[in-house]
């Protein structure tokens, strides 16, 4: 990668911290950045990958971490954004040590930040985790956690979904719409099982032969589309529920969607395609609202004394919805496309919390 000049990058973005974490003993390198804490603890989840350059991991866990500042801003929960991200090949067997250690690195952090799951890490390695810190958000149930989050992102990206339809057809009824939905994972799978419930129209796609086969057989989905066809599949909305940089040069000109709503991360391959979604008349749902669900609910516990209260934070979750009318109005407001509007609905929020952030000093979860 180009030259990387670590403090520049901190103060261009407003960056709090990054921390080294070594231990020779163990084969461990990691990274933890934490962007902000303004309204609350940084929180995000833990990858594991094998990088190319430590400061391709280290420019990795800020811009992750990033992110995650924006992800609870615009979807209004009190945390701040944080991520960690271990040096490693993630098929690494070694798992009790390295979680451990990385434990005893966030430990260390006193609070400031938490921990969870993403890319290259599973619940298993979260438990390994909490042997050695509580500052954990994503936990097993038999653990004091919510589980899999999953259905919670998937339940996030309908609310959006609603949204975006009553800005873009007067009605939020996704019945009989058609809904074009790239991959059937963890997601997707649910969003599927979601948008049959309301009476959408269901059109699958995956790479994996296999689960389009399972989702087709489980449900009564309109269509099985080759992975390269869901592009210029005739429908409502596209979903895109598997890889990121699916909205780019190649494949704008050909959808035929009236909306992009889905859980995967990063979707607008550069920034400028959002942009030309909306030249072309093609609302966008941004990524990282309409994805929230699974955050939103999984830290809803921490303000409440670490305990899940699966209604409270589904409620929460419920309010994507509110934060996308939200959003649009930004937009018309600034005459900004919406991609730009989550990022100005957040940076808002951050600021006007900030005014009162001597308050949350004393707050949950500090103090649990
Ligand atoms: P997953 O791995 O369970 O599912 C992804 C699916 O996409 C797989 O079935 C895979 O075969 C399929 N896929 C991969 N490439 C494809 C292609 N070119 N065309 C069609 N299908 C393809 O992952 P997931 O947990 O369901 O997450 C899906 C997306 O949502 C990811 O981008 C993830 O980062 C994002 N996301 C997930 C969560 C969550 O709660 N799991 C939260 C926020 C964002």
């Amino acid at each position: 990668m180009q030259q990387f000049e670590i403090f520049n990058y901190m103060e261009k973005y407003g960056y709090e911290n990054v921390f080294l974490c070594q231990d020779k003993e163990v084969d461990f390198k990691a990274v933890i950045a934490i962007h902000s804490t303004a309204l609350g603890p940084a929180a995000g989840g833990t990858r594991m990958w094998k990088y190319d350059s430590e400061m391709d991991a280290i420019f990795d866990a800020m811009r992750l971490a990033r992110g995650m500042t924006y992800k609870y801003a615009a979807t209004g929960a009190n945390m701040g954004g944080g991520k960690a991200v271990i040096i490693g090949d993630p098929k690494r067997t070694d798992r009790e040590v390295t979680f451990r250690t990385l434990g005893k690195f966030i430990n260390r952090l006193g609070g400031k930040y938490y921990s969870g799951e993403d890319v290259g890490t599973t619940l298993d390695d979260m438990e390994y985790m909490y042997m050695e810190t509580p500052y954990m958000i994503t936990l097993p149930e038999y653990l004091g956690g919510t589980g899999p989050i999953s259905p919670m992102t998937a339940f996030g990206v309908i609310q959006a979904m609603r949204a975006s339809a009553k800005q873009v057809f007067g009605s939020d009824d996704l019945k009989g719409k058609a809904v074009a939905v790239q991959g059937v994972g963890s997601v997707g799978s649910s969003v599927v099982a979601q948008l049959l419930e309301l009476g959408a129209r269901v059109l699958v796609s995956d790479i994996e032969e296999s689960r389009v086969n399972d989702i087709a057989r489980r449900f009564e989905v309109k269509g099985k589309i080759s992975p390269d066809a869901i592009y210029d599949v005739d429908c409502d909305v596209f979903c895109p529920c598997a890889l990121g940089a699916v909205i780019n040069d190649d494949t704008i000109p050909r959808l035929k969607c009236k909306i992009v709503c889905g859980s995967a991360n990063n979707q607008l391959k550069e920034e400028r395609h959002g942009d030309i979604l909306e030249q072309r008349g093609i609302f966008y749902a941004p990524d990282y609202v309409a994805n929230a669900g699974g955050a939103v609910y999984d830290v809803d516990r921490l303000f409440a004394g670490g305990t899940v209260n699966k209604e409270r934070a589904r409620a929460k979750v419920a309010r994507i919805y509110q934060r996308m009318e939200e959003l649009i109005d930004i937009a018309k407001r600034d005459k900004v496309p919406t991609y730009k509007a989550a990022d100005i609905m957040a940076e808002e929020r951050i600021a006007s919390v900030a005014k009162v952030k001597r308050h949350w000093e004393t707050m949950r979860p500090f103090d649990d």
